[in-house]
Formats: structure tokens, sequence, C-alpha cells
């Protein structure tokens, strides 16, 4: 069968516009296409490839599991499900794990958690959820409304109720909206699909300390966040705010899908059996994945080159912004970076990415004032070179029209 971009609106809902290019191989973080077209990739399939494309370490544990053991359902535990979950308490805040197939998922988990939580400790009157413009949630139901971008949930009919939403480091704002009517708060430690907008020290701790006056449970969405992104295995560890649930996806499995709630033993009690579940949440498949995926990411080698790569980054946007002037900041953690355009280019994000394909780069948007970057964490140092050096004829090519 002739495969091509034009199959695409012949026989998939309209609800996505990919890119004329069709990937069919992955290396590290070099990618092809149908044509043989290589292209750097600093997109990470939306920060999800935490280790390249086709990782030895992922690529034998897929194999290896795939001839053991592919799904079992919930009736029944395995092996490759509890051993993350150890790992994942062992190296977090947490006690308890509660598996899913993706972030929208695990957040809708954290939700439904946390209003059963209020409900059965405080009564029936604790229902509100604060959570904050321009931030990502998911998009089922629950999630897109709790999600600060009305244009993503509505339409769509009646919405889940009692979801408030005020600006992410407006702390006079936050306050003016917590009460004891408040069950949770839920937010990004720093926002990616919202523009890579990282939160004030001041404002997390705050918000923090709101919630405990106020008995609202913490919940940070570290979908994207998560598995080593920021340069430390989750973004609350570097903030020194401990949430009280943590939601976990994108980089989990390392391109197999999977997602995670994290929590209290406290907490988790209260989803009791029969309250919630998933048919696939805690697949073998995917969490021997993840897993391995894990013990390669969570490690001060890999950690710390986040850290030298965020700085290799830093230094060749700003080489290019002095050439081009382009940009107003480059922002972000490690390697979920943000270049902001100024105000010349503002609203153009998109031409970049366009031009970056180009010339043979893969880049991300995040709105359409801010580029993204969300490569691997393990992108060898001459593929950034090389990289930047692409995304430098793209800037020069949107300059010069
Ligand atoms: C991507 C993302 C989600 C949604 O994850 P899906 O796997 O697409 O459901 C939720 N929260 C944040 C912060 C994200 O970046």
């Amino acid at each position: 069968m002739q495969v091509t971009r034009a199959l695409f609106d012949e026989v998939m809902v309209p609800n996505y516009a990919p890119s004329s290019v069709i990937p069919v191989k992955g290396q590290g973080s070099r990618v092809w296409d149908q044509n043989g077209k290589e292209f750097i990739d600093f997109a990470g399939g939306i920060a999800v490839n935490c280790l390249g494309h086709c990782h030895p370490v992922l690529v034998k544990a897929l194999q290896d599991q795939s001839e053991k053991l592919w799904h079992l359902s919930n009736v029944m535990t395995n092996e490759p499900a509890l051993r993350l979950a150890k790992k994942l308490t062992d190296a977090t805040f947490a006690e308890k794990v509660y598996f899913a197939n993706s972030g929208a998922e695990s957040n809708e988990a954290a939700l439904k958690l946390a209003r059963r939580y209020a409900l059965e400790v405080f009564g029936a009157e604790k229902t509100h959820i604060i959570a904050f413009n321009k931030g990502f949630h998911g998009r089922t139901f629950f999630t897109v409304t709790v999600g600060g971008q009305a244009a993503y949930s509505d339409g769509f009919g009646p919405k889940p109720a009692d979801i408030q939403h005020c600006n992410y480091n407006d702390l006079a704002a936050f306050e003016a909206l917590i009460s004891d009517k408040t069950c949770a708060v839920m937010m990004e430690p720093l926002q990616g699909e919202g523009g890579i907008i990282s939160p004030t020290a001041e404002f997390v701790q705050a918000v923090r300390a709101l919630c405990d006056k106020h008995n609202a449970l913490l919940i940070f969405d570290e979908v994207q966040t998560g598995v080593g992104r920021t340069g430390h295995l989750y973004a609350y560890q570097g903030l020194g705010v401990t949430p009280d649930i943590l939601t976990t996806a994108k980089a989990l499995g390392g391109g197999f899908p999977i997602g995670a709630m994290l929590t209290t033993t406290a907490i988790a009690a209260h989803l009791k059996v029969g309250t919630h579940g998933s048919t696939y949440g805690g697949n073998p498949l995917a969490c021997a994945v993840a897993e391995a995926a894990f013990d390669v990411v969570n490690t001060p080698d890999v950690l710390n080159g986040v850290k030298e790569r965020e700085q290799l980054f830093r230094e060749g946007l700003t080489a290019i912004n002095e050439k081009y002037n382009v940009f107003s900041e480059v922002r972000g953690e490690g390697l979920l970076l943000g270049a902001v355009l100024n105000a010349d280019f503002a609203g153009r994000s998109r031409d970049f990415l366009l031009a970056s394909a180009d010339h043979g780069l893969m880049s991300l948007v995040a709105g359409t004032d801010v580029v993204r970057f969300a490569p691997s964490l393990i992108i060898p140092k001459e593929d950034i070179v090389e990289g930047l050096a692409r995304f430098e004829k793209a800037v020069s090519q949107v300059v010069n029209g």
C-alpha cells in the first residue's frame, strides 16, 4: 500500500494537522523520513523520548518482555509493574502508585482521588478545584476543564463543576480564590504547553502553605517536567516543595505509552477497591520499558548531563540571537527550553517550526510566541551543535523572508 500524507486526510479524523513529513526510522536523536531525508530531533515526540529513538536498553527490555507476557489486566498484578512502582516510591515522596496509560488519565485519577478524599474526610461541600490559566492537563473532559484554556474545553456541553482558575504566579489572585471549600490545587511546576513558564519560588511556597492552611491537596502535574526533564528526577525536587499527589507520563515510558499517579498511603487509601481503574494500566510491556528507562535516567550521569546540555542550548541560542535578534529571552529548565519571540516576530512560532523542518530539524512550539525544545536527555553534544546550526539556517530563512 502506498502511504502518503494525502492518506491522512482521507482516513483520519481531522483533529490533527500533521506535518507533510512521514518519519519511518529513528536512532538516537536522528530521524529519517520516507524519502531518506535526515532530521535532528529537538522535539523528542513532545518531551517523551527521553533516551532518543530505539535506545538499545529499551529495545532489549521490550523484546525480552514481549516474549514473556503482554497483558493481564488488573485482575492480576505483574512483576514489571511492581518493580517500577517500588522504584518510583523509593525515589520520590510517594508511597503508593496508580498506573495509567497517558498524562490525561493520570491526571483524571488524581482529580477523582482528590474529590473522593475531600468528600470522605471533610464532607460534601469541599469540591472546589483551583488551577491556572494557560495550564495544560490533558484532553479528557475533566482534565481539559481543569486546564486553563477555555478554547480547549468549550463546545462540548456542560463541564464538570466547581473548577476555578487564576493566573500562574499571581499570588494575590490565588489567595483570593482558595478557601476551606478548596479540595485541590492542580499545577505544573513549570508550565509547558502554556509557554515554558517557571513558577517563582515565592509563589510555589505560598501555594503549598495555603493548601496546608485550607486542607487542600496540592497536585503537581509533572507529565512534561518529570523523569529528568529539568535535570532533577522530578521538578518538585528542585523547587523544595513537595506535593500531595504527583502525576507523571510522557518521558516515563521513553516512548511507550504509560502514565502514573503517585501519592501517600494516607491519601491513596481513599481509592478503595472498585472506585477507579483501567484495563491497560500497569501493562507489563509498558512497565518493563518504563523500568528500563527509569534505571537509565535516574543516575547522576544522565541528570547532570541534562544541565550540561541545557548550557549548550542556551549558549547556542544566545549566539543565534546576537546575529538575528529574534528572541526576547530563552527560558525554562534543563531540556525543556523556550525561545520566546520578541515583538517583531510575535505570533510566528509556527513559521520557525516549519523552517526548521525544511532544514532538517524537528522542533516544537509552545503557543504562538515560543519555540520549544525538548530533546532526548542524552542527545549527543555533536547533535546539539548540528541541530543548532540547522536552527540558525531556519531563523535566517524566517528573518530574511
Ligand atoms: C502532555 C501533557 C498532558 C497530557 O498528556 P497525554 O499523555 O497527552 O494525555 C498533561 N499534562 C501536561 C503538563 C502535559 O504536558
